[in-house]
Parts: C-alpha cells; sequence; structure tokens
C-alpha cells in the first residue's frame, strides 16, 4: 500500500461518496475521521433525507467496480441483496386509444443497471465502515471553515441534546470531500485554488411519487425495467423498489410546474394526456394530488470545477465536484468511480518515490488525479445534459430505434470492430467517460460517411434519371417544372435519407464523406 500508516484523513460528507472513501482510507491504514452535517441514517429517530435526495437510484458497473476494489469482501454481496435489476427501458404510451408498452433491453449481451435504495446503500456502506477500528464517525458535525496551508478544519458539534452546539478545531494530513452540491469544503479550498468553477440550473425541475404494490401485494409494472412515459420536454420515470412500490420522479419545466401549480384542477387531464396509464391504475387521482402538493419541486443542478484540489492538502469527490443532472443515472456512480480513481493515483506515487515525503507523493497523486478527472467530470456532465432528449424524446423516434439497432447488431455479430453504443460504454464498462465521448464521436462519423454513400447513391441514381429524361420534362414542363422535378428526383430523396438515418438535417450533401 503507497499511503504511511497513520496519516490522519478527515472525510466531509458520509453520503456514499465519502463513506466509501472513508472505507478506502480505511484499508490503507489512515486513521480516518467522518464527519457528517446530519445525524446517522442508520438511527430511526434521525430525520430521513425526505425527498432532498432521489431515493432510488441506478448502480451502474462504475459504482460496483468502485465498491468491489474497496477491499471489504463482504460489501458487494451486501449490496446487490438490495438491489433488483433493470434489464431494460419500458416505454408506455397510447396509440389509437390503446394502451401500449414496449421493452427496449439496455444491453445486447445481457447487461443491467439495479435499482438500489440510496439509503439503503448508504447504511450498508456505513455498517462496513463501523467494523474498521481505525474509522471514526461524528455525526451532526458541520463543516464551517477549513485553513489549507495550516491544514485545519472547524467543525460545529450539534450531537449533544441541548439546542446549543460546540466548536471543534480538527487537525488533518488529508482532507476529503464529499459533502455534495453545494459543498462547504469546494467553497473553502476556492480561496486557496485557483478553481476554475461554473454551475447551471437547467429549466426542469423534479418531483417524486410513490406507486404503491396492488391489492395483493405485488408490483403494479414488470419489475425488471426502468418504466418511462415519455412527453418530448418532459417526463415520468418510475424505478423498483423492494417493498414492491416504484418510486416515481416527474421532471417537467419550471413553466409547466408553475401552471399546473396555478390550477391544480389540470393535473389529472396532464397526466392523462401526457402520461397514459398512470392514473388511476397506478396512483389514484387524491393521492397524486396529495403527493404533487406535499412533496417538493427541486432543481437540477450541473457543476464544473478544475482542479479538484489544492497542493497536498484537499480533494473534493463526487457531486462536491460534479453535480451533474440525473439524466444517464451516473451521478453517484461517477462519485464512487472517484474514489477507486483517486486510490489508483494514491498508490501509483509511493512516498518511497519522492525521499519518503507521504505530503509530497500525495500532491503529484493529486496533481495527476485532477488532470484526469476532472476532464472525465466534464465528459459525463455533459453527457448526462445530452440524455435528457434521448430519455424524454427520442425513444419513441423509430430513427433512434433503427440506429440502436444497428449497432447493437454490430457489437454482437462483429465484436472484432469493437463498436458499441455509448449507453453501454457508459453504464456496463470501466472506460474513461472523456474516452467514450470519443469513442462515439468515432463511431458517428463512420455512420455519417455511410449515408452519405447512401445519399450518393441515390442522387446518383437522380442524375442518371435527370439525364435520362431530363429533355423529355423540358419538353413537358418548361424550366419551372423540370427544376421541380429535378428537386423531387435528386434533393428530396437525398435529404430524407438524411433524415430517416437520423442525420436530423435537411441539408444536402451530395458528396460521400463530406459531413
Ligand atoms: P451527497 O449524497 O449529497 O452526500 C453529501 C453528504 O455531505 C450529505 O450526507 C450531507 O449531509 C453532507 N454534508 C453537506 N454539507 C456538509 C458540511 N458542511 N459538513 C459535513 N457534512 C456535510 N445517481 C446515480 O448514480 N444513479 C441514478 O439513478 C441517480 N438518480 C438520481 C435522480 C435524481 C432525481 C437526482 C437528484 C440525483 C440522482 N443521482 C443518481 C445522483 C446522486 O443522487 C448523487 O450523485 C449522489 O447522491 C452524490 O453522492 P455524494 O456522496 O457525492 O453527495
Amino acid at each position: 500500500m503507497a499511503a504511511p500508516l497513520g496519516q490522519r484523513t478527515v472525510v466531509v460528507g458520509a453520503g456514499p461518496v465519502g463513506s466509501l472513501a472513508a472505507l478506502y482510507a480505511a484499508s490503507r491504514g489512515d486513521k480516518v475521521e467522518l464527519y457528517e452535517l446530519r445525524g446517522d441514517l442508520r438511527d430511526p429517530s434521525t430525520t430521513p433525507l425526505n425527498f432532498t435526495k432521489s431515493i432510488n437510484l441506478a448502480l451502474s458497473e462504475r459504482g460496483i467496480n468502485a465498491m468491489r476494489h474497496a477491499s471489504s469482501p463482504a460489501l458487494l454481496d451486501a449490496v446487490f441483496k438490495e438491489t433488483i435489476p433493470m434489464y431494460g427501458r419500458m416505454i408506455h404510451g397510447e396509440k389509437q386509444g390503446k394502451l401500449f408498452d414496449e421493452a427496449q433491453l439496455y444491453d445486447v449481451h445481457g447487461r443491467f443497471q439495479r435499482a438500489v435504495d440510496r439509503g439503503g446503500l448508504n447504511k450498508t456502506l456505513l455498517d462496513s465502515l463501523e467494523e474498521m477500528p481505525n474509522v471514526t464517525l461524528h455525526f451532526n458535525h458541520k463543516l464551517i471553515g477549513a485553513d489549507f496551508r495550516r491544514n485545519l478544519a472547524w467543525f460545529s458539534d450539534h450531537s449533544s441534546s441541548s439546542s446549543s452546539s460546540s466548536e471543534k478545531e480538527v487537525h488533518f494530513d488529508f482532507m476529503i470531500g464529499a459533502d455534495g452540491a453545494h459543498s462547504a469544503v469546494r467553497y473553502h479550498l476556492m480561496k486557496y485554488a485557483r478553481m476554475a468553477y461554473s454551475q447551471e440550473y437547467i429549466d426542469t425541475l423534479w418531483c417524486e411519487f410513490q406507486i404503491p404494490p396492488s391489492p395483493t401485494n405485488t408490483f403494479k409494472l414488470p419489475s425488471n425495467y426502468l418504466h418511462i412515459w415519455p412527453g418530448g420536454s418532459f417526463m415520468f420515470i418510475a424505478i423498483p423498489s423492494l417493498d414492491k412500490t416504484f418510486t416515481s420522479t416527474l421532471f417537467l419545466p419550471a413553466s409547466l410546474f408553475a401552471s399546473l401549480d396555478a390550477a391544480p384542477e389540470s393535473l389529472i387531464p396532464f397526466f392523462t394526456k401526457n402520461f397514459p396509464g398512470v392514473v388511476p391504475d397506478l396512483i389514484s387521482e387524491p393521492e397524486l394530488l396529495k403527493q404533487y402538493k406535499q412533496n417538493p419541486h427541486l432543481p437540477l443542478i450541473s457543476i464544473k470545477c478544475s482542479p479538484h484540489h489544492f497542493a497536498a492538502s484537499a480533494v473534493i469527490l463526487g457531486d462536491a465536484a460534479h453535480a451533474m443532472v440525473p439524466f444517464y443515472g451516473q451521478g453517484m456512480n461517477a462519485g464512487l468511480e472517484d474514489v477507486r480513481v483517486l486510490f489508483d493515483f494514491l498508490d501509483a506515487h509511493p512516498a518511497s518515490d519522492y525521499a519518503d515525503s507521504p505530503a509530497a507523493a500525495r500532491e503529484a497523486a493529486l496533481e495527476a488525479y485532477s488532470a484526469q478527472r476532472t476532464t472525465d467530470a466534464a465528459a459525463i456532465n455533459d453527457l448526462a445534459l445530452r440524455n435528457y432528449k434521448e430519455m424524454s424524446h427520442d425513444v419513441v423516434s423509430p430513427l433512434y430505434r433503427l440506429r440502436k439497432f444497428v449497432e447493437e447488431k454490430l457489437d454482437q455479430w462483429v465484436p472484432a470492430l469493437g463498436w458499441a453504443t455509448q449507453y453501454s460504454r457508459v453504464s456496463f464498462g470501466n472506460m474513461r467517460y472523456s474516452e467514450v465521448e470519443k469513442a462515439t464521436q468515432r463511431q458517428g462519423k463512420i455512420i455519417s460517411r455511410v449515408i452519405n454513400l447512401a445519399v450518393g447513391g441515390v442522387v446518383g441514381l437522380g442524375l442518371v434519371s435527370l439525364l435520362r429524361r431530363g429533355p423529355l420534362w423540358m419538353a413537358r414542363h418548361g424550366w419551372n417544372g423540370a427544376a421541380m422535378k429535378l428537386a423531387s428526383v435528386v434533393m428530396l430523396p437525398g435529404a430524407l435519407v438524411r433524415v430517416m438515418m437520423g442525420q436530423g438535417t435537411l441539408l444536402f450533401y451530395p458528396f460521400p464523406g463530406r459531413t
């Protein structure tokens, strides 16, 4: 192991990412102190997160791989026991007055996502931490200040039963900030690191609902799917839970939420029109209205920053470093992957290579980590923003399905080509996110060339036809008529092929390989 024994590592935030980071540090022999703003979520008296974070999440390969490498053999088994496999999306809609659903498998190789209860996963991680003798957990402690040159942090301690709080000064060798999108560690780090920072609130808000089990205590929908009611600029989704409920989320532009808020009587007609089959089959009308009013309508933030560290003192991980919109189901997975990547870098920079200076080794490791991870975090942030269109709109488009079909068949039948859909690379592999983006662009270019060749073929046929019949058209229809014929024979079919193949443009490129 690279890190020296006994290094004092302070982790801020006991969410999934902070808890896993604490496990990694503890397994390397660090003296780990984990500070968490809230109470212990395993304690029934602790106020639950209650809709400040989605309850059910999709756990995929990157998150699983990070836990696989946590040196805690029982961890993955414990996590898997509490998950439900989701093999694909099930799209719901209505055609000619009839409800329909269509399953779209995620992967030709049968790989799947796992629906997991966020709180349950967090509890399992905390249980594993509790077994480590070199870890101390400090709940009800809020980071209120940090000096990253003197390696000091200040926490307000609300753990006593009285309403007052006391302040604690804590010394650390290394601080890991995993305190979420509104990170205090990041805020203080910015005073030391020359950090570029940007945040964006997208125009979509989300509100959670619960679909109860059927009266015979079974799932009301097939349980091994992520269910989607696509609506174009909005959507409704449902993810299964172990108690046979579904956690559903309504994603809607802020202005639409505002109009529904102003006229609550329009909520049921809105659902009936846009999400057929939900009301009253899955949720009763009064229950839908009640949950809509009771549950908050929350914003979605996307954060990018660089670097993620300062010198040898501190690094930020998870949402603290790269909160993203949830449309790729990668926020937590990427955060857990941060932990694995960070410790890979720390392990690859042993103090023995730096004149036995742990700080010098850590600084080099953090530098390398930040350089790699900021690029990858920005890539998945962008992919997540783009995936909203795929989930809410493209999944019902024949063109999307055609491209998915072609890409999957290439993956299945000619594996030597190394062809894979972007989705499977993101969700079922561990390729760097920025590499996934590049691979997708490469494949896109090839598809584009093939399309242009097809267009070229159509145009060629059109031209042959033009040469053969042009004089006849001129004679019959004059210049204008002949030009119209030309358009219909040459331009329109060419453009149509491009649009059909999902190129989404009416521009006409007659020359193969031009785009
Ligand atoms: P958090 O979970 O936010 O944990 C941060 C912790 O730090 C909290 O416990 C907080 O109390 C504590 N803290 C905050 N401030 C302080 C302080 N000053 N001092 C001490 N402690 C502090 N991700 C997926 O991978 N798959 C999905 O399917 C998915 N779906 C989602 C759906 C929705 C609607 C949303 C909103 C998000 C979704 N995500 C998903 C993202 C996922 O929820 C987050 O990426 C993940 O929870 C981030 O974990 P974290 O540990 O970095 O931060």
